[in-house]
């Protein structure tokens, strides 16, 4: 049995008073719903303040993005170990945003995986498809491209401390959510090929979410589905009541 995620990314969002009050309503809910493993993703310069915030909480501290190198002469970056010293236990990496405006690659993406699992920090994995690559057939082979990529070097007794995350460009911050019927198909792809790469044995433990569009709405038939595991929630997990829904819906 797989237990279900829930993460909330909350992006460039929320000043620190605001950061500070939407954690802790965040924890009560988490605290509410023990069997799902529930995490927040704060701006990086607000991670201290809200690691206090939800002390004692079972609530997940998240960084929305990580260096790959200990430290050096990297400036703007922020380090594995400072992350884990400031609170977070996982941290997004290869979001579609990074790939989009930062120029991450693949190669790049999976130098931070290694890092965080070296670090023992749960590397939150995304990938997925644009619009553009939906529409030419091409769904499948990217999804298999960045999964092959993002892993390059990871070792298969690591893989199941990796949450992996599909989504689907064209789904972000649009409203346009996948069905839960695509999303399965993928999702079922995606166990499918982890299982020829890895053996079955560790694909079936693998938690694999879905994001782009999540809602109170909608969470509930997504999560439903035999291989979605949980999802990655954007704008909807801005809003407490939606987000605190969305949890009870995993
Ligand atoms: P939205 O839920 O706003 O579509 O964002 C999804 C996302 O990018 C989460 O990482």
């Amino acid at each position: 049995m797989r237990t279900r995620v829930v993460a909330g990314n909350w992006k460039m969002n929320k000043d620190l008073s605001g950061s500070r009050e939407l954690a802790q309503a965040v924890a009560r809910a988490a605290d509410a719903s023990p069997s799902v493993e529930v995490v927040i993703s704060p701006v990086n310069i607000y991670l201290g303040a809200v690691a206090d915030t939800i002390r004692g909480s079972k609530l997940k501290l998240s960084a929305q993005n990580m260096h790959w190198a200990e430290n050096g002469a990297y400036t703007g970056e922020v380090g594995p170990t400072m992350l884990k010293e400031i609170g977070c236990s996982h941290v997004i990496l290869g979001h579609s945003e990074r790939r989009e405006y930062f120029g991450e690659d693949d190669a790049l993406i999976s130098q931070k995986v290694r890092t965080a699992l070296a670090h023992d920090l749960t590397p939150i994995f995304c990938f997925g498809e644009t619009l553009a690559e939906r529409e030419a057939g091409r769904t499948q082979s990217t999804v298999e491209k960045q999964i092959r990529g993002g892993l390059e070097g990871v070792s298969s007794d690591d893989l199941t401390r990796i949450i992996f995350a599909y989504e689907p460009v064209w789904a972000i911050g649009t409203g346009r959510t996948a069905t839960p019927e695509q999303a399965q198909e993928v999702h079922q792809f995606i166990r499918s090929l982890l299982s020829n790469m890895f053996g079955t044995d560790v694909s079936s433990k693998i938690r694999i979410l879905y994001g782009g569009s999540v809602k109170a709405d909608n969470a509930a038939e997504l999560i439903s589905q035999p291989d979605i595991d949980g999802a990655l929630v954007g704008g909807a997990s801005l809003k407490p009541a939606d987000f605190e829904a969305i949890i009870q819906a995993a």
